[in-house]
């Protein structure tokens, strides 16, 4: 399609030359010229065939680089492939010996006739193999007839009418819309079938036609002009030359091509290259482009600009557990959302995946703070989509430029470990770049392989440690958690703050998480037999680890494969997942219930839950989170907030623990607002299941 464009095009530039006062050899050429510029072949001829001395005689030859311009003679009574009508030689049999002579491989040969008479032959010729589509040689057909109809008008002067018919019937046959018009006389010449039937070229034409004869003088534009058909909803390029027309006249002819086609391929193609077709961003290409301009700017004005580095905490889980649909609707709503914050339209990006880019340029610089807690904020609330309502945080890593770099690639990597960073001390947080992120990165990637190697070796470096939970009425010790740490043999002992939330990215908290279940399972089996049979264990449940496929059955036979008493066991799930998707984690916690375990809500308060929630998703007991009793002392609000909750957990039957109790005092008050268990180092941190065993349970 877009080569019989592009060809049309060229037969109109060639169709000009028709035209053309010089002789007939400078127009030709030039003819030449344009057209080893369409089909892109290496050498063309024109010969002159001379009846009585049985040869040829080389009238132009054109090369790539060269012209040629002596009239070399070949002598060979007859060339096989200058017949009488056009062909399509190859190096075969028939055509090797001429094709030779001109060291060509290949070509297509047309005749052109002057007076009935095939005089001259077009040789289009290529050095190399190659194969001429319909298109390339219909285009060959079409120039022979122009060269023809030139040749002819120079050689019998003017002889209306061959040329006229020559002309007709190139005209007709072009595809694009041709009308012929006397303006002076406001009158059409002449139409081909285009112009005459197709109703949106009439239309164009005609509009075309009335543009230039405005007034007494008329003027014709050079270039091609653009017309939108608002009926066809059709683009045309429009091309007005004027020749002298087959009776001596001045005319104007005006060609019409529908270029809608390649309008929009090259509009689309342009919007496709730097665009993100989910959200209607601009994407990473488009990012490193941009940014690289603004580094370059700032650098020149000597000012600063930021870039920003954002990436979704939990969108997989959204992912997998709503589906993509959902998923796609979160990115295309964080889009729109960025795009809104003040200073951030027209400079965010979608990268990849669950990653964005904002660029703060230096003009937008000094709103750099209300720009990051516009995002935070946008962040913090529920989204929602389609049907559904759901929680879904960002990390947020910050560079300055040029102060932390000025190389684009570098320049996105460390806003990436800023993003880490920031991931790191909890969710919807943001961090700005320093060498010591720079840092613990590498530590990251050395923390990433040894977890994959620890994992791979059954999880053998992970241990199991035990925190007492106290009953407040009778200030015994009926239960604990369970809290994974990594004793690596490369790195030394890790704590789960540091490498939960990189095994969650990695995928790897699936195995980590069996391990500790398994272990806790088996932990409290051997104290229920030993001790107490009443003994409780808390395990802790990842989201990502929830959101399995088959979760409940999986954990089921884990938790019965290991003999366990279910009664005994708690599991902790944290707030956050609890009301991504209702249904979803009412049956996933109502099959664990079946089986006869305990749920825990942990980190009350961290999150957005409502007791509502809480008395749907049928808990047994809600774990406030410590931040809530830091300051209990001497903070009014946390003390109301821990004793409305301690109220309503009762009306709705739901046990209260309350956790990171660090002083007696502290105890004391949770023990007065009669919460009903209670953890924290006050009593004593985590600590190893023998020392455990020693300290609590002997
Ligand atoms: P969490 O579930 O909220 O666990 C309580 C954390 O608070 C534990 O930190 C515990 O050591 C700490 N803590 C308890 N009492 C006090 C106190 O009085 N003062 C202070 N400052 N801290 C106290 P830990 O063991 O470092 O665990 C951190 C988090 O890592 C846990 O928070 C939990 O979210 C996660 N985690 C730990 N073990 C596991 C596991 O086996 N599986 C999963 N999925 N997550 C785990
Ligand atoms: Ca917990
Ligand atoms: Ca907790």
């Amino acid at each position: 399609m877009l080569a019989n464009l592009q060809s049309k095009n060229q037969i109109m530039k060639i169709i000009q030359c028709m035209d053309d006062e010089r002789t007939f050899y400078e127009i030709a050429v030039d003819i030449l010229k344009y057209m080893e510029e369409y089909l892109n072949t290496s050498h063309a001829y024109i010969l002159q065939k001379n009846f009585q001395q049985k040869n040829y005689n080389v009238i132009i030859k054109y090369d790539r680089d060269e012209l040629y311009e002596d009239l070399t003679t070949i002598d060979v009574p007859e060339l096989k492939i200058c017949g009488n009508s056009l062909v399509y030689v190859e190096d075969t049999e028939e055509y090797a010996k001429d094709l030779q002579l001109f060291g060509a491989a290949c070509g297509i040969i047309a005749p052109i006739y002057i007076n009935n008479a095939a005089v001259l032959h077009l040789l289009i010729l290529e050095k190399c193999t190659r194969k001429f589509t319909d298109t390339e040689l219909e285009y060959v057909e079409n120039v022979s007839l122009i060269l023809q109809a030139i040749a002819q008008k120079k050689v019998t002067d003017r002889s209306m009418i061959s040329t006229n018919s020559v002309l007709q019937s190139i005209l007709t046959n072009i595809g694009s819309g041709i009308l012929v018009c006397d303006v002076e006389q406001n009158t059409v010449l002449f139409k081909n079938t285009v112009a005459e039937f197709s109703e949106e070229n009439i239309r164009v034409l005609s509009d075309a036609m009335k543009s230039i004869m405005s007034g007494k003088e008329y003027l014709v534009p050079k270039r091609p002009v653009e017309f939108f058909d608002a009926e066809s909803g059709l683009w045309f390029d429009v091309s007005f030359s004027r020749l002298q027309w087959i009776d001596g006249r001045e005319v104007v002819l005006i060609s019409s091509n529908d270029v809608t086609l390649k309008k929009k391929n090259s509009t689309r193609n342009a919007f496709q290259a730097q665009n993100d077709f989910l959200t209607g961003l601009y994407n990473r290409m488009k990012c490193e482009i941009d940014l690289k301009k603004t580094v370059e700017q700032a650098i020149k004005n000597n000012q600063k600009g930021a870039v920003l580095f954002i990436d979704m905490d939990n969108f997989k889980n959204i992912n997998d557990s709503l589906g993509h649909d959902y998923g796609d609707a979160l990115l295309k709503e964080i889009g729109t959302i960025l795009q809104g914050i003040p200073g951030l339209r027209n400079h965010c990006y979608r990268m990849g995946g669950d990653e964005f880019v904002a660029i703060v340029t230096p003009e937008n610089l000094g709103l750099l703070k209300k720009i990051l807690t516009n995002i935070t904020t946008s962040f913090n609330k529920p989204w929602y989509l389609i049907d559904s309502e759901c929680y879904c945080t960002m990390s947020m890593g910050v560079v300055i430029f040029p102060e932390n770099g000025t190389d684009v690639n570098s320049l996105i990597k460390k806003a990436d470990i800023a993003m880490y960073e920031a991931k790191r001390s909890g969710k919807n947080c943001y961090a700005y770049y320093s060498e010591q992120a720079n840092d613990s990165s590498y530590r990251r990637l050395e923390v990433e392989s040894s977890m994959r190697q620890a994992v791979e070796a059954s999880c053998e470096e992970f241990v199991v440690f035990y925190q007492p939970i106290i009953d407040t009425c009778t200030n015994l010790c009926t239960g604990c958690e369970s809290l994974v740490r990594w004793d690596s043999k490369s790195l030394g002992f890790i704590g789960p703050g540091e490498f939960i939330p990189l095994a969650e990215y990695l995928g790897l908290i699936t195995d980590i998480g069996d391990f500790v279940l398994e272990t806790a399972c088996r932990q409290c089996k051997e104290w229920n037999e030993k001790y107490n049979p009443d003994f409780r264990v808390n395990v802790n449940l990842s989201v990502v680890q929830l959101l399995q496929q088959n979760v409940v059955k999986h954990i089921s036979e884990l938790i019965l494969s290991t003999g366990v008493n279910p009664a005994n066991i708690t599991l902790e799930i944290t707030e956050n997942l609890a009301i991504n998707d209702m249904e979803r984690v009412t049956a996933i916690i109502s099959g664990l219930k079946k089986i006869g375990v305990k749920i825990a809500l942990d980190d009350f308060g961290t999150g957005y839950s409502s007791l509502n929630y809480i008395k749907q998703l049928d808990f047994d007991v809600i774990k406030i989170d410590k931040s809530f009793v830091d300051e209990i002392l001497t903070d009014d609000y946390e003390k109301a907030f821990v004793k409305l909750i301690v109220d309503l957990s009762r009306q709705i039957g739901v046990k209260l623990c309350v956790e990171g109790i660090e002083s007696r005092e502290q105890y004391e008050l949770l023990r007065n607002l009669q919460a009903d268990s209670i953890q924290g180092y006050y009593f004593s941190k985590p600590i190893p299941a023998k020392d455990f065993e020693e300290k609590f349970l002997g």
